[in-house]
């Protein structure tokens, strides 16, 4: 039997972790028994549908790389793939349940008649449940179309779960109580019940439960803070299920032949947006310097930064030092142009030698009458200049990077000098001895 899972989104907001994740380990488990992942829009509350959420969800799935099989722009033999185009198919399936005696109208409305007795559902992740139907008043009928003819989201999800022949349903804890009721109905369509596998909830760092506002909710955010897909998903998968193993980082292929039901977690997540950072460095650190240099040069650009020409090699300095894409500008300016700006710490720091200025303004003289320039033959000539002085060249090290860059931390002191040349080099380490003074 080939394994289908689905993802069924209903378009009334953005994408956000708690359903990337969902739609991830479907993705993964299809993906790992050679089966089937399904897109559904669950788009029956033309209220509060809209088409941006719409976009929003399907453009979050294709940044991620979940791409479905079957579904909206896929086609496939289980169509349509939009709930609102299926209404002759809730129609044929509801002519069932009256023709079994299983509805009757209340008020204009129609309840399903629950069987009353204890229904059990095992559970993949969070074991065994059981819901007693045998007191009405806790299980009263429940109703499954509206006096206005639309059906509940209940009904419709279990027909099209049976229609779509869908295997494995993992969805969010939040529907785990639901489930109960859709066994109720799967039964009373002579239907055969996929698995079910309800996935933990995720909550913040702090305990609380993990809102749409929360910084990191939405999945759209991400690319335009610089992370790399990879990344995410890399984190995602972590957010409840365990690897068993040390290792943290993985490919989505990994992830793949990895993944099992069985090593999701029952507790809850917890939602770390460093650790997501984290993660990025981590998959930044793979990549190569041309794949970063491509992704990192709108933020470049958009921070009003020129993209010179030696831009490669400007982003080789700097490539292993960032978490972020968005925050390559800031750790490029004073590559990119004159006036960037001093980290005052960093500053006060030299000015709190005697000695810097007066080191500086040796240094500088030496470096101009090099008379070829390369990152070894300046730092021979700041040995030279501690020599002579009586100095250490470390202690020259951090006021040569200080004069160069503005700040205490950044690229390898030798990247600094072949990128910025002899001419910037000494007029920088030049005016900088002279704002020392
Ligand atoms: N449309 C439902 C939701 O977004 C789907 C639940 C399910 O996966 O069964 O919560």
């Amino acid at each position: 039997m080939t394994v289908r899972t689905r993802f069924a989104p209903s378009p009334t907001g953005y994408l956000h972790v708690g359903g990337a994740r969902t739609a991830l380990f479907n993705w993964l488990f299809a993906r790992k028994h050679g089966g089937d992942f399904v897109l559904r829009v669950e788009d029956t509350d033309a209220a509060r549908n809209t088409e941006e959420a719409r976009q929003a969800i399907f453009d979050g799935l294709n940044w991620l790389g979940l791409d479905w099989n079957e579904g909206p722009e896929r086609g496939g033999n289980f169509g349509p793939y939009y709930q609102s185009e299926r209404r002759e198919i809730y129609d044929a399936w509801f002519a069932k349940l009256v023709a079994a005696g299983r509805v009757y109208e209340d008020g204009g409305a129609w309840r399903f008649r629950f069987d009353r007795k204890p229904v059990t559902m095992h559970d993949l992740v969070c074991g065994e449940v059981t819901i007693d139907y045998r007191d009405e008043s806790n299980t009263p009928d429940m109703v499954v179309k509206r006096s206005d003819g639309s059906y509940v989201f209940h009904f419709v999800n279990v027909v099209d779960d049976l229609e779509m022949e869908i295997t494995h349903v993992i969805r969010g804890e939040d529907h785990l109580m639901n489930t109960p009721k859709h066994l109720q109905l799967i039964e009373a369509f002579g239907g055969k019940a996929p698995q079910y596998a309800h996935i933990p909830l995720i909550l913040n760092p702090d305990g609380s439960k993990m809102s749409k506002r929360d910084a990191g909710a939405a999945v759209g955010d991400y690319p335009r803070q610089g992370f790399l897909s990879a990344a995410v998903v890399n984190f995602l998968a972590l957010l409840g299920w365990n690897p068993k193993t040390e290792q943290e980082i993985f490919s989505l292929a990994e992830l793949a032949e990895l993944f099992t039901l069985e090593n999701v977690n029952r507790a809850p997540a917890r939602f770390d947006l460093e650790k997501c950072k984290w993660m990025n460095q981590q998959h930044l650190l793979g990549i190569s310097v041309d794949e970063f240099a491509a992704a990192a040069k709108p933020f470049v650009a958009e921070a009003g930064l020129t993209v010179p020409d030696n831009y490669a090699a400007v982003i080789a300095a700097v490539k292993d030092k960032v978490r972020l894409f968005s925050e390559v500008p800031a750790a490029v300016d004073f590559l990119l142009k004159e006036d960037f700006d001093d980290d005052p710490e960093a500053v006060a720091k030299v000015r709190a030698s005697a000695t810097s200025a007066g080191l500086l303004g040796g240094l500088a003289q030496a470096l101009a009458t090099l008379p070829e320039w390369s990152a070894d033959a300046a730092k021979a000539a700041l040995t030279d200049v501690a020599v002579a002085t009586g100095a250490k060249p470390g202690q020259l090290m951090f006021p040569l990077r200080v004069a160069l860059t503005g700040r205490a931390h950044g690229p390898d002191l030798g990247d600094v000098l072949n990128l910025l040349g002899k001419d910037r080099c000494v007029k920088r380490v030049r005016n900088f001895a002279t704002k020392l003074c």
